[in-house]
Order: structure tokens, then sequence, then C-alpha cells
């Protein structure tokens, strides 16, 4: 079994890590600085022997006492208000802490493992997107600070193996949603859900035209798990193919929540992507995976997760 570090294991998609990990027999040693993360999402887990936590920002000089078999590298900023409001830490993570973090992983002799993101593609002028495409990004808009960042975190990547020999993974992970989505994270899922079981107005950015592709939480960590354990040095996209504008997704979520709200129009924000939608040919090819959860099924999984939490205050 292996001795396993996950950067950004307080977030929404580290604490499900760090539950997979743990149920697959594996340690886990989580890692982060509650910048965007909440410790109740691991609060479950503290104390387990076989899970510790170290609050560290992974800007700064890591240590990690024992060994390190595998290293997920998820510490980030992920949704638009946030990298938005810490613009300056989402680029020093994706620089500074992904240099650090491959730092450890050449120290430790570890396979590491970087959360990339379907934003390194832009505003995609192809549909739907394939790892070998290389992108249509606004360096200098407001949503650069967190493209360039992951674009700059693949390149260090690549440069650690190549030129210092670490084995090391990059998944493009594409919109993913799921229990324990911070409520006020501003994406659309928690913005959507939250606002239909306030019986407040579901705003849609734009006219709503604009498309997305959303893969439920387990599906994303089971692609990941195999992402891991395989060779594959290239990138990977890991997400749900079944595609949807964003309009009709604000209309799923008004329905499941069994609300009568309305869909309100706002302004749709600078470099908002038109489309995106991942070919998964890569990940079916050598990992042997697809998502199998579907909008439904997941939505109401989720939709369990936010009555809980909002009855219960948050
Ligand atoms: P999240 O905000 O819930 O989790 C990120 C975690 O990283 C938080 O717990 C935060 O406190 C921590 N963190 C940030 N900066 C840190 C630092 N300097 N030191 C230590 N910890 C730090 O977001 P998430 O949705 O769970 O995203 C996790 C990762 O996956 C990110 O790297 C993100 O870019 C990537 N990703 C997520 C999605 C998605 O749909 N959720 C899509 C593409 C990529
Ligand atoms: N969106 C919206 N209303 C909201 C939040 C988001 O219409 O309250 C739109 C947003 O403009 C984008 C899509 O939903 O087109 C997905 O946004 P999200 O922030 O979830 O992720 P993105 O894919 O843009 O990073």
């Amino acid at each position: 079994m292996a001795r396993v570090l996950i950067t950004g294991g307080a977030g929404f998609l580290g604490s499900h890590l760090s539950e997979l990990m743990l149920s697959r027999g594996h340690e886990v040693v989580c890692m982060d600085n509650f910048i965007t993360g909440d410790p109740a999402n691991i609060a479950h887990l503290l104390g387990r022997p076989d899970f510790t936590f170290i609050k560290h920002d992974v800007t700064n000089f890591i240590y990690v006492a024992g060994p390190l078999d595998f290293i997920l590298h998820f510490a980030s900023p992920a949704s638009p208000i946030d990298y938005l409001q810490l613009p300056i830490q989402t680029l020093k993570v994706g620089s500074l802490g992904t240099h650090k973090v491959l730092g450890l992983a050449k120290a430790k002799g570890a396979v590491f493992l970087l959360a990339s993101t379907s934003e390194v593609y832009g505003d995609p002028l192809i549909h739907p997107q394939r790892e070998d495409y290389w992108g249509n990004v606004n360096p200098v808009g407001p949503r650069g600070v967190y493209d360039e960042a992951k674009r700059f975190a693949e390149a260090m990547t690549m440069a650690y193996h190549r030129f210092h020999g670490v084995q090391t993974r990059i998944v493009r992970i594409f919109n993913t949603y799921g229990p324990r989505m911070r409520l006020n994270d501003g994406r659309a899922l928690p913005a959507f859900m939250g606002q239909a079981l306030r019986g407040e107005d579901v705003t849609v950015f734009g006219d709503g035209s604009q498309t997305r592709s959303f893969c439920y939480v387990s599906d994303l960590c089971e692609g990941i798990y195999r992402l891991m354990l395989s060779n594959e040095v290239m990138p990977v996209n890991i997400g749900n193919p079944t595609e949807i504008t964003i309009r009709e997704f604000a209309e799923r979520v008004v329905k499941m929540v069994g609300s009568s709200v309305k869909v309100v129009f706002r302004p749709l924000p600078e470099d908002d992507p038109k489309v995106r939608q991942p070919d998964i040919t890569r990940a079916r090819a050598i990992l042997g995976w697809e998502a199998q959860v579907c909008l439904e099924e997941g939505l109401a999984w989720t939709l369990e997760d936010f009555r809980r939490r909002i009855a219960g205050g948050a």
C-alpha cells in the first residue's frame, strides 16, 4: 500500500480524493492552507491512523517526514470568482507551488500528478477539445491568472520529467460537481442549486447558450486514480462528454430542486468560454475509463448534500 500526499486536500476534489485513497487502502497525508478549502471537508478523517493533516502553504518550502510514493498536486483556487479575488495567490500556487511540490517529488522519488484543467484550452477554437490542441488563452484577461498558471505548471511538470526523470502525470480536469462544493464559490452548480433552494432567482450569465460538460466527482476521482497508476506522461482529459447549454443546465437544476424560481439573465463575464466538451478518446484507450454517472443521478446526490448544509445554516 502506498503513502500519498494530496496538496489542496481540504478542498472539494482533494477531500473526495483523500477518501478514495483511504478506501483503496493507502495512507494519506493531506496538506492545505484553507485559502479556499474548508476544515469541515476533512473533519471526519482526522483521528484516523492512516490520515495526517499538515497546514501549510505550498508556495513555501515543503517538509514532509517519511517516504512518499505518490503526490497529487491539487492546491489552487479553482472557481472563477476565487481566482479573480486571489489573482496573485493563484499565479503563485501554480508556479512557485508547483515548483516546490515537484522538488519534493524528486527528493522522495514519488510519482507526481498535476491537477490541470480544461481552462488550458481557453475559449477553444476546436470542439470537442483533444489533448493535442494548444488552446486559445488571453494571457492578460481576468482568467489569465488561472489559465496561464496551469499552463506554466504543465510546462514545469514536463521539465521535471524530461530533465530530472521524475515520473509525472497531468490530468486536464473538465467541470466537475458534487457534494462539498462551496455554496458561495460562484460556480454554476453551487450558484444555481443554492439560489433555487433559497427561493432566489437563478442567475444565468449571458444568454445561457454557452456550453459545459459536467462530470460527477466519483467518476473524476476514479479516472485520476487510474491515471496515477498508469505510465502515461502526456496530458489526459478527464470529464463527462455530455454537453449542455448553461441555460438548460439551470433549468434542470431548478426542476430537480422542485422550485418555482425564475431564471434571470446577467452580463457574461469577460473571456467566458463559449463551448467546452472533453474528447476522452485517450482516457478510454489508456485508462479504460469513461464516466458512469448521468446528470440526473449526480444532481440528485448533490442536492441531498446541499439541502442538508443549507438546512444546517450554511
Ligand atoms: P477547491 O478550492 O475546493 O480546492 C483547492 C484547495 O487548495 C483548497 O482547499 C485550498 O485551500 C487549497 N490551496 C490553495 N492554495 C494553496 C496553497 N498555496 N497551499 C496549500 N493549499 C492551497 O477547488 P477544487 O475544485 O477542489 O479544485 C482542486 C484542483 O482541481 C485545483 O487545482 C483546480 O485547478 C483543479 N480543477 C478543478 C476543477 C473542478 O471542476 N472542480 C476543474 C479543473 C481543475
Ligand atoms: N454561470 C452562470 N451563472 C452563475 C455562475 C456561472 O451563468 O451564477 C455560467 C458561467 O458564465 C459559465 C458557466 O456557467 O459560462 C460555468 O461557469 P463555472 O463558473 O461553473 O465554470 P467555468 O467553466 O466557467 O470555469
